[in-house]
């Protein structure tokens, strides 16, 4: 069987991503390409950081600290938290992650925010919407935002650096284009790019419809991977 290597799958994304942002009438380096690592080894994510990737995503806190003392050598990879986080744990991640894409709690940033004075650190952070407002999926709610977004101001040591989201998933890309517009629509009311620069939206079935619609990070996972079973 012949398949991409993981350098070749990484250059065929970014020319997506790159050819997605023109379309847009936006320029290529504005959107952040996040690899998704999680369920893959090491040493794939080796081989994505010696074809150039610098930032990865991972969902789980045990692997993720798995990988990066295994990476360790590797000083300038940047881990993205981007599954659902503890509380507990949240002492751990700071050690390890470059940004906490997750914070769906008040509680959660008051943790963070708390945890990173102690590590005198400053944590970059997005808050994680559910757009899609599903019952099992991690989030605060639309109206809900605000209230977080005040709370992670009031964490001198969390420096709020925009949204994230997953919505439904749907087979069409297309579908998803009204959750993405909606995440746009909410930054403005929120207080605009200046406040919010980052838009993480978008995976490897939906990135280029994110990125007409405002996606400063895409999140892929399977497309740079392969598939997960
Ligand atoms: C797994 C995952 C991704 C990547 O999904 P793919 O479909 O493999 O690209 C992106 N974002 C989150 C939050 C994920 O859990």
């Amino acid at each position: 069987m012949i398949e991409a290597t993981i350098g070749q799958a990484l250059g065929a994304v970014k020319e997506r991503i790159a050819r997605a942002a023109e379309r847009a009438g936006r320029r290529p380096q504005d959107v952040l390409l996040v690899a998704v690592s999680k369920t893959k080894s090491a040493a794939a994510v080796r081989e994505a950081y010696e074809a150039g990737q610098r930032d990865f995503g991972e969902n789980y806190v045990q692997e993720l600290a798995g990988k990066a003392s295994s990476l360790s050598d590797l000083p300038d990879l940047r881990w993205h938290m981007i599954g659902h986080l503890q509380t507990n744990k949240a002492k751990q991640v700071l050690k390890i992650a470059h940004m906490v894409q997750t914070v769906d709690s008040v509680r959660l940033a008051a943790e963070l925010g708390a945890r990173a004075q102690q590590a005198g650190k400053r944590l970059p952070v997005l808050l994680e919407v559910n757009v899609g407002a599903e019952e099992q999926k991690s989030g605060v709610s639309l109206h809900q935002a605000r209230d977080l977004m005040e709370a992670v101001g009031q964490q001198e040591a969390l420096e709020l650096r925009g949204l994230m989201t997953v919505p439904p998933f749907e087979l069409d890309a297309e579908q998803t284009a009204p959750y993405f517009r909606r995440m746009a629509e909410l930054r403005e009311e929120l207080g605009g790019a200046l406040l919010l620069p980052e838009l993480s939206m978008g995976m490897s079935h939906d990135f280029e419809v994110a990125i007409e619609h405002g996606a400063t990070m895409v999140r892929v996972g399977t497309l740079v991977f392969g598939s997960r079973t």
